[in-house]
C-alpha cells in the first residue's frame, strides 16, 4: 500500500511529524524499530519530562550556540506557547514550577506519550513498531519508500526521526546517519554529550554525593578559556556529575577527543575570589571566634569537600584559623576558588543524554526541514547536527522540528 509519509522513529519529533501531517490529511505510516514508541519520551526529566521552557525564540537559539539560527523558522511554527497549546489540546496542560522549565502538570511522561499515542489512534496513523528500516528508496533524486528487514514499503514522502546515539537501549543506534549517508548526506562528526564526567583525582571519591551549589567551572587550555559553565556539581566514585556537567560535557567532549585531557578550574564557591574569600573568613573568624578551621570552611561547603581541602593543603582541620600556618591557609582558599581537576573520560553514548553533532544542516532546507539532496526526504530532531542544554530545549526542538517536517512543504 502506498502512504503519503513514511515517519521513522516513534520518539518526541517523528509522533509529531505524523500527527501534523494526519491532520492535514495525509495517510501516514510510522515505522518504530523498538516493540513500543516513545520509550525514550518516557524516560526523558527523570520520568517528568522537562517539555520545553519559557525563554523567547531568539533567547531559545542562543543557547544552541552559532547553529542555533537554523532552528527560527521552526520555532516561529512552533514556539514553546504553540506547544503547550497542543498539549493542552491532547488533555496535557503544562507549567513552569519555577518560572523556567516547563512540564506537565501531572509531572508524568508517560501521560506525554498516551496523549501523542491517543491522537495517533484518532487520526488512524498506521503505527509498526518492532521493525526497523534499513534503507531509504529513491529515484531520481525523489524520495519513493523505505526498506525494512522485512517489506518494502512506497510513499510520496519520508521523514527520518531516528534521535542520535545516546541510551541506545532507548531506540537511537545512529540508524538515521547511515540512512542518510547512503543518499549522500553528510553527518558532522559525533560525539556524547550530557553525561558525567570522569577524572584524574580521586579524592573525589570521598565527596560523593555532596552537592556544591553554584559552581563555576573553566576549561584551563590554552585557547579554550572562555568556556566555562555554573550550576549545581556532584561529585562520584571516578569524577562528577550534575547540572552544571551535563551542560558542559557537550563542549569538553570534542576537547577530550583532540588532547586525550582537559584541566579544569572549578570554583567551588559560588564565584567568589580569593580576595573576597580571605576577607569573608576574616569576618567569619571575629563573629566565630572559637570556631576550628573544619568548622569554618563548613559555613560554605560541605564537610567532606572542607576536610579533603584541609589535606589538600596540609591545615589541621582542629586548629582555629589564626593557628594555621599563612601560606597553607592561602593555598586552602586558592583551591576553594580554583580547583584543579583534570577530566579523562566518561562513560560514552551508553549515558549521553544528548548527541553532538549529526546529519549537516547546510543540506537541509530549515524551512522545511526537507534535504537539499534527495526530494520529499525530510528529517526532523535529534538525528540532525543540533544540540542544546538541559532545560526542556532538545525535546522543544524535536517536537518544533517534528511539526515542520510534517507539513511537508517544498
Ligand atoms: C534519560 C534522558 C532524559 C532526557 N530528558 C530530557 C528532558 O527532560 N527534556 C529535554 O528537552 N530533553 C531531554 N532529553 C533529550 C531528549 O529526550 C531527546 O533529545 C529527544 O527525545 C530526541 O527526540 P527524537 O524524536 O529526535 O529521538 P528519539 O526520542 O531518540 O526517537 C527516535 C526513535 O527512532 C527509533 N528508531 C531509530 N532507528 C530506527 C530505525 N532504523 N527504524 C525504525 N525506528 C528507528 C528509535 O527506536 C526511537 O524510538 C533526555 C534524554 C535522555 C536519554
Amino acid at each position: 500500500m502506498t502512504h503519503n509519509l513514511i515517519v521513522i522513529g516513534a520518539g518526541a519529533a517523528g509522533m509529531m511529524a505524523a500527527i501534523t501531517a494526519a491532520r492535514r490529511g495525509s495517510k501516514v505510516l510510522l515505522m518504530e524499530k523498538l516493540p513500543k514508541i516513545g520509550a525514550k519520551l518516557k524516560a526523558t526529566g527523570g520520568g517528568r519530562c522537562n517539555l520545553t521552557n519559557t525563554l523567547s525564540n531568539d533567547a531559545f537559539m542562543e543557547c544552541f550556540g552559532r547553529e542555533g539560527r537554523f532552528m527560527r523558522d521552526a520555532l516561529s511554527a512552533c514556539s514553546h506557547e504553540v506547544l503547550q497549546a497542543f498539549f493542552s489540546d491532547l488533555g496535557v496542560p503544562t507549567h513552569a514550577p519555577d518560572g523556567y522549565r516547563i512540564f506537565p502538570v501531572s509531572h508524568s511522561a508517560l501521560c506525554v506519550v498516551q496523549a501523542l499515542e491517543q491522537e495517533m489512534r484518532r487520526l488512524h496513523i498506521t503505527v509498526r513498531c518492532a521493525e526497523a528500516v534499513v534503507a531509504l528508496e529513491q529515484e531520481n533524486g525523489v524520495i519513493c519508500g523505505v526498506q525494512t528487514q522485512h517489506e518494502r514499503y512506497r510513499a510520496d514522502a519520508v521523514v527520518v526521526a531516528t534521535g542520535g546515539l545516546g541510551y541506545p537501549q532507548l531506540g537511537a543506534e545512529g540508524d538515521g546517519y547511515t540512512l542518510a549517508q547512503k543518499l549522500g548526506h553528510t553527518i558532522k562528526q559525533v560525539y556524547p554529550a550530557m553525561m558525567p564526567l570522569h577524572t584524574k583525582e580521586r579524592w573525589v571519591a570521598q565527596c560523593r554525593a555532596d552537592t556544591v551549589a553554584k559552581a563555576e567551572l573553566t576549561v584551563n587550555l590554552k585557547g579554550s578559556k572562555k568556556l566555562r559553565a555554573a550550576g549545581d556539581l556532584i561529585f562520584t566514585k571516578n569524577g562528577i556529575r550534575g547540572p552544571v556537567v551535563l551542560d558542559f560535557s557537550r563542549d569538553i567532549t570534542p576537547l577530550l577527543q583532540c588532547y586525550g585531557e582537559v584541566p579544569l578550574h572549578v570554583n567551588l564557591v559560588q564565584g567568589k575570589s580569593e580576595t573576597e574569600l580571605h576577607e569573608y573568613f576574616k569576618k567569619r573568624r571575629q563573629e566565630y571566634g572559637h570556631y576550628s578551621t573544619l568548622e569554618l570552611l563548613q559555613t560554605v561547603l560541605p564537610e567532606s569537600i572542607s576536610r579533603e581541602l584541609c589535606s589538600m593543603s596540609a591545615v589541621d582541620p582542629l586548629l582555629g584559623w589564626n593557628r594555621q600556618e599563612g601560606r597553607r591557609r592561602d593555598m586552602l582558599v586558592r583551591l576553594m576558588a580554583k580547583m584543579p581537576l583534570t577530566v579523562v573520560g566518561h562513560d560514552g553514548f551508553a549515558k549521553a543524554m544528548i548527541t553532538r553533532g549529526g546529519i549537516a544542516l547546510k543540506e537541509i532546507d530549515p524551512r522545511t526541514m526537507q534535504s537539499k539532496i534527495v526530494r520529499g526526504l525530510y528529517f526532523c530532531g535529534e538525528v540532525m547536527d543540533l544540540d542544546g542544554p538541559c532545560g526542556g530545549y532538545n525535546l522543544q526542538w524535536s517536537f518544533a522540528s517534528g511539526f515542520v517536517a510534517g507539513l511537508m512543504r517544498g
